[in-house]
């Protein structure tokens, strides 16, 4: 499938994560390979369980160089209840991460994006932006 179709099957598959993951905002998560085939999906599980990212790369063995990662929301840059999911995409070594928005939480707000970058990963921020914050946005914290 194409970029754009990867996000919306992230979308569709963060749907899964409400109510469960509360107070976590609900992130999907889908991870193709280099033919553009879908790996892995994932979303948010209960709090201290794993986050999205986390939930697909478990689905996942060997070497992601070849990978490209979805996330409908920035990758946690921070270590809370669970480790931070922008080291964890580092750590396995995806090959280029798209991310839908920003998290606009003051622990994260960019960090997870410069954390992939300074990795040499590629990120490309916005891709069906608009249709996932308006989803997303009752759960953020600001
Ligand atoms: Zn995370």
């Amino acid at each position: 499938m194409n970029p754009l179709e990867a996000m919306r099957l992230a979308l569709a598959t963060s749907r899964a994560a409400l109510p469960e993951c509360r107070p976590n905002p609900p992130v999907g998560c889908v991870i193709l390979d280099a033919t553009g085939q879908v790996v892995a999906t994932g979303y948010t599980r209960q709090p201290g369980s794993h986050h999205a990212e986390a939930a697909a790369l478990a689905r996942v063995e060997g070497p992601l160089a070849g990978c490209h990662a979805f996330v409908t929301l920035e990758p946690c840059s921070f270590h809370g209840r669970t480790p931070s999911c922008a080291r964890t995409l580092v750590e396995r070594g995806i090959g280029a991460v798209s991310v839908a928005i920003e998290d606009p939480d003051p622990r994260n707000s960019g960090r997870g994006v410069q954390i992939l970058r300074d990795a040499g990963i590629p990120v490309e921020v916005g891709l069906l932006a608009d249709e996932v914050r308006g989803f997303l946005a009752p759960y953020l914290l600001t």
